[in-house]
């Protein structure tokens, strides 16, 4: 193997060494006329390229959404709380309509067409709070979690829209799997997704809220229910560390693949 070309061959024929347009930077100055078209050209080439830029910069500052600092990365939330199809009967007692991730598209992170999971797994209708304990996606977390949730919401007037709560083992395996496909291997997936039997979800221990409002005021007043973030990679996923109220929430661990709970 040669390391290097020993010799460039750069394919200039003799009697025509050197480039027409290289013309102006050697010694002899260029006549008045290819001056001025040369300033023309340039000051033309110039203007498409500002114009060309300000367009692209104006086409991506709206395709782009105004970033939310809580808002979880889009390939996570498609893992994490994937969107799901919406349920006729889905509620909303809180009534705050407006608390919903840009998307507005996230619920319940969607079960696989065929696969069987569904409600009684825990998933649950687009516009779920926390007060709907009807679906088991709800009712089935933790009480003292579910109790800290219910008083937040309360005292914070916002509606705590939940896209997953407590899920049962296979719906968890079906995400695991899920994510093992987004992200191509396991050990990538569990950044992101515990397996079903060390799952906090599975556990009730664990809830994933909607909304950058809620996220917001629970970044200031969390820990004084004992709601903290778990994971610094996963901006909605909440758990009840009883610690919290005396002495603030814990530093969240980077990612789940860094939970020891987890191993
Ligand atoms: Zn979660």
């Amino acid at each position: 193997m040669r390391p290097y070309r020993p010799r460039i061959e750069n394919g200039i024929r003799p009697g025509n060494a050197r480039f027409v347009w290289l013309e102006g930077m050697c010694g002899s100055k260029p006549k008045k006329a290819q001056r001025v078209a040369w300033l023309a050209a340039f000051t033309a080439t110039s203007a498409a390229f500002a114009v060309a830029i300000f367009l692209l910069a104006a086409s991506l500052s709206r395709s782009v959404p105004t970033p939310d600092p809580s808002a979880a990365p889009t390939a996570a939330q498609a893992t994490d709380t994937a969107s799901a199809e919406p349920m006729p009967e889905a509620p909303g007692p809180g009534g705050d309509a407006q608390d919903r991730d840009s998307s507005g598209e996230l619920g319940a992170p969607g079960a696989l067409p065929g696969s069987g999971v569904d409600s009684a797994d825990g998933i649950l209708p687009n516009g779920a709070t926390v007060f709907d304990e009807q679906y088991p996606g709800v009712g089935k977390l933790d009480p003292a979690l579910l109790n800290a949730l219910q008083q937040a919401a309360r005292d914070s007037r916002l509606s705590f829209y939940v896209s997953s709560g407590w899920r049962s083992e296979r719906y968890q395996a079906q995400l695991l799997e899920q994510a093992i496909s987004t992200y191509g291997s396991e050990a990538e997936a569990a950044k992101w997704v515990a397996p079903p039997d060390k799952s906090l979800h599975v556990w009730g221990d664990a809830v994933d809220l909607d909304g950058p409002k809620t996220k917001k005021w629970l970044a200031e007043h969390g820990a004084a229910y004992g709601l903290c973030l778990a994971y610094a990679n996963e901006p909605w996923h909440f758990e009840l560390r009883t610690d919290a109220p005396d002495q603030g929430c814990p530093k969240p661990y980077p990612d789940p693949a860094h939970d020891p709970r987890l191993r």
